[in-house]
């Protein structure tokens, strides 16, 4: 029976959770190109944009640079079914969520996994990360750089430090970092980068850009088992995007947003992009603590620019308070979940939502969603960031 029914219309949502993150109108406007074949010479010409444009966004001069058909935790995926070996051991790094999927595929692959764990944000000593390397001496090490769970950066030069002088690579998870906070491939010294599309680089979901340094490349062609993975295997995916041969359909749209979304990247200047982030979330910060809440990731130098975990004041209800913010100004944040579940907010500022205006409207909805629960700001959250952005 025909019917009819009206074009699909969306509502605008203001999106400061842990991503998707806002999606920039160009990235949009590249969205609605004309599809074209996967084969296509033009869809190739974006590919090899898309490689140049991501050794800058990842600050490496890596060519492999490819961006993975899935998301984020298919970039994590891939990184760990290529290089996790069956029967090898698999030393991870572990103070949250994303760090124990890392293991949870490391052993799925049949790899021994090894674990130094702290408490969700806690953050890593440098002499016992050296120690625990040294002792248990890896095949591979794998680590969150931007632990999306706690709001936690994990500094990757002492840990690519140690995993190297014991012969081992590195796999960083990237995704909250990329387009946000320095990633610094080759100054850190990561072997095997991963991160997505809707966090810092203001795109949809749908892709997760991968690099692969030299070391990692000669471990590839070393392999002597298969990669248990056909769709992840990426020396497969090589002979489509360096081959120009069929391996699977990849979206040409996809592509056309991440071009866009990197393309942003560069005009801005990692630099400038840097700063952006971390004024802003410095404001944020500033205005949290006029209210009179604290941040769960105590050291100001650990804590991640692109995603803010402040402490749930006693009395309020997590739940009940996103529920507000979504219905009364249409705004998404997200609560902890695990150990911080009911502890902590999480909420995003990256990419594209990171606007001077956007943290001052973020700021106000959450004082009035907390008042509204009976919380009794301490100070004035807008002009406590107002003075830190004038700073
Ligand atoms: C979001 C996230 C992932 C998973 O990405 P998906 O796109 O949800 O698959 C992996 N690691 C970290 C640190 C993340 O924040």
């Amino acid at each position: 029976m025909p019917q009819k029914y009206a074009p699909l219309q969306a509502p605008r949502r203001l999106l400061f959770g842990p991503g998707p993150s806002m999606v920039a109108p160009r990235v949009y406007q590249a969205m609605s190109q004309n599809v074209v074949g996967h084969l296509d010479p033009f869809f190739f010409e974006v590919a090899d944009q898309i490689r140049t444009l991501l050794g800058y966004a990842f600050s490496t001069g890596n060519s492999f640079n490819i961006a993975i058909s899935g998301t984020g935790s298919a970039g994590m995926e891939a990184a760990v079914a290529n290089f996790a070996e069956p029967g090898r051991k698999f030393a991870l790094l572990s103070n949250g969520f994303f760090g124990d999927r890392i293991g949870e595929m490391a052993r799925r692959q049949g790899s021994t996994v090894v674990r130094l764990a702290k408490d969700w944000g806690e953050p890593f000593d440098a002499q016992e990360v050296r120690e625990f390397i040294h002792r248990e001496q890896p095949h591979m090490v794998g680590f969150v750089q931007a632990e999306t769970s706690t709001g936690m950066f994990n500094q990757a030069r002492p840990i690519c430090e140690a995993a190297h002088q014991a012969g081992a690579l590195t796999i960083a998870d990237c995704v909250t970092s990329l387009g946000g906070m320095p990633v610094l491939v080759d100054e850190n010294g990561i072997d095997i980068a991963y991160s997505c599309t809707q966090k810092g680089l203001g795109c949809p979901p749908g892709l997760a850009p991968i690099t692969l340094g030299p070391r990692a490349l000669e471990r590839l062609k070393a392999r002597t088992v298969p990669v248990q993975s056909w769709y992840l295997d990426l020396q497969l995916l090589d002979t489509f995007y360096s081959g120009h041969k069929y391996h699977h359909t990849a979206s040409a749209t996809l592509f056309y947003a991440l071009r866009e979304g990197l393309a942003i990247v560069a005009e801005e200047g990692l630099e400038s992009r840097w700063e952006r982030h971390r004024r802003n979330h410095l404001a944020f910060v500033a205005g949290i603590e006029a209210m009179g809440l604290s941040m769960h990731v105590e050291d100001p130098a650990n804590r991640l620019w692109t995603l803010n975990t402040p402490r749930i004041p006693a009395g309020v209800d997590d739940t009940r308070l996103r529920q507000y913010l979504l219905s009364e100004h249409g705004m998404e944040i997200a609560g902890g979940f695990g150990p911080l579940a009911g502890k902590v907010f999480r909420i995003g500022t990256m990419g594209y939502g990171s606007t001077r205006e956007n943290i001052l409207m973020l700021l106000e909805a959450l004082e009035a969603a907390l008042k509204q629960q009976g919380y009794r700001s301490a100070g004035n959250p807008r002009a406590a960031a107002e003075k830190s952005l004038a700073e």
